[in-house]
């Protein structure tokens, strides 16, 4: 048992590089490069969203709506808009009986273009950008930054862009104050000092050589790039979904290799797990359910976001293709409401460097295994979902039963802060939802560290919560 309890007593929550066994740990080892490979290719939700679905093709997992009837074992999905992806495995049971779900989202903090991004000022030439999500924002200057995304043409034609990724690519950059001038500047307040309107990008600083006397030559010169190489004019970025984020690489971290630390592990740490815990379903007992979400980080809204009912249309689709091809209101409420779902997110581990922030006896630790968070929010738990007592005994009773170390605790010391993920927009229907994945290091910093160990059990977990609720 994961949990060994002294008399049966007192709970403990051991470290689990103290306990796991050799083959745990080259296993656990295995599935983190395996993860690394897969994030560095989908810094985006767009990305993430690509790759899973190839991935998932390759498994035999086809679009839904290829599909006239749905049976038993078979594997479908959707693409929501590009930037989510919901995916199903039929069980023997059919979705009408009620589904068991993965959760995640697959956006993470950046910095976005403005609609009319490009300028030049004394002889360089910038991106202005908007911030995505909660960031620390001086984290973002002085630090390698990567171009992702796309744009589109007045006829409807998608250009993608990526640039900053490959060695002999260029990066960009955001310029901070050096110290020897920066008195005024430093004694201003984290919160103040780099403003949001001074997160611009340093794209370019070339004129184009020509004998005219024309204006904003080192902007034209940028311009003229992006003309020859992806055919776009400047009106073209008010339709740009291009994102600036960290241009480095998942790498292990300390000496023995622990940790990794990531982009976005926030929360492609959680969704990498639920989407391979349902690629090893293949007849499951119940049908299984992975959705990867977009907006998670502004609230969940527009059509990609977890609030969209592009989702629900899918399960619908589902239970109407199992059955007789249609499906009432009512019947889908009830299935919806029959099903269970884990809120796969990651949340605060305790920073021992940080620990007046947070409650040592209701904290989450690197290395302790899966985070069960009963409840979210902030202010007197405002704005959480809370589980039920007898959801969470049926999920530690699972987890228990199949050897997978799990630990609790809250985001942070009361009135310290909080925040929310998904977890409320699928128990408002009557289905029971818990907040539980992996705790993060840093989490919403350019570069955040998660423990493999608690990435390879927390895909155990989600595994054995698909399989056995
Ligand atoms: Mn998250
Ligand atoms: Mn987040």
């Amino acid at each position: 048992m994961a949990q060994k309890k002294k008399n049966g007593l007192f709970a403990e929550y051991p470290n689990q590089y103290e306990k796991m066994s050799e083959e745990d740990l080259a296993s656990c080892m295995d599935y983190a490069e395996d993860y690394k490979a897969f994030i560095d290719i989908s810094k985006t939700e767009r990305e993430f969203t690509k790759n899973a679905i190839s991935a998932a093709e390759e498994l035999g997992f086809v679009p839904v709506s290829s599909k006239k009837k749905l049976k038993s074992g078979d594997k479908v999905y959707e693409s929501i808009k590009g930037k989510g992806l919901i995916l199903a495995v039929i069980g023997k049971k059919m979705p009408s009986e009620g589904m068991n779900i993965l959760g995640a989202h697959i956006d993470s903090p950046r910095l976005d273009l403005k609609p009319n991004p490009i300028y030049e000022d004394k002889e360089a030439v910038y991106f202005k950008t908007h911030y995505y999500g909660g960031i620390k924002k001086y984290q973002w200057t002085t630090i390698p930054l990567a171009i992702h995304g796309v744009v589109y043409t007045t006829d409807g034609k998608q250009h993608e862009i990526v640039v900053g990724e490959k060695d002999e690519d260029p990066i960009f950059y955001i310029t901070d104050l050096l110290p020897h001038l920066a008195y005024e500047q430093m004694k201003k307040s984290a919160n103040e000092f780099i403003p949001g309107e001074d997160l611009n990008v340093v794209i370019g600083g070339m004129p184009v050589r020509t004998k005219d006397k024309e204006k904003e030559k080192y902007k034209a010169f940028v311009l003229k790039y992006l003309n020859d190489n992806y055919g776009l004019v400047e009106k073209d970025f008010v339709t740009a979904e291009i994102e600036i984020v960290p241009s480095v690489k998942a790498r292990d971290v300390g000496f023995d290799r622990a940790f990794i630390a990531g982009y976005g592990h926030d929360d492609k740490v959680c969704a990498y797990p639920a989407l391979t815990a349902l690629f090893d379903q293949e007849r499951p007992e119940k049908t299984c359910v992975t959705m990867l979400t977009d907006k998670e980080e502004i609230g969940s809204y527009a059509n990609s976001g977890a609030q969209s009912m592009l989702y629900e249309n899918f399960l619908m689709e589902l239970i109407a293709k199992t059955g007789d091809g249609k499906v009432d209101l009512l019947s889908y409420r009830k299935a919806i409401a029959a099903s269970k779902m884990l809120s796969t997110d990651v949340s605060n581990a305790f920073d021992p460097k940080y620990a007046s922030v947070s409650d040592p006896y209701n904290s989450a630790y690197m290395s302790r295994g899966i985070k069960l968070e009963k409840y979210v929010g902030s202010r007197g738990k405002s704005g959480s979902n809370e589980a039920t007592g007898d959801f969470v005994a049926a999920i530690t009773g699972i987890f228990e039963k199949n050897s997978i170390p799990w630990q609790t605790g809250e985001l942070g010391k009361i009135d310290a802060g909080g925040g929310g993920t998904i977890s409320a927009y699928m128990a408002k229907y009557g289905m029971d939802v818990i907040d539980a994945g992996v705790p993060v290091w840093s989490m919403h910093a350019p570069y955040e560290v998660i423990s493999k160990a608690d990435l390879y059990f927390t895909y155990l977990a989600y595994k054995a919560f698909i399989e056995n609720i």
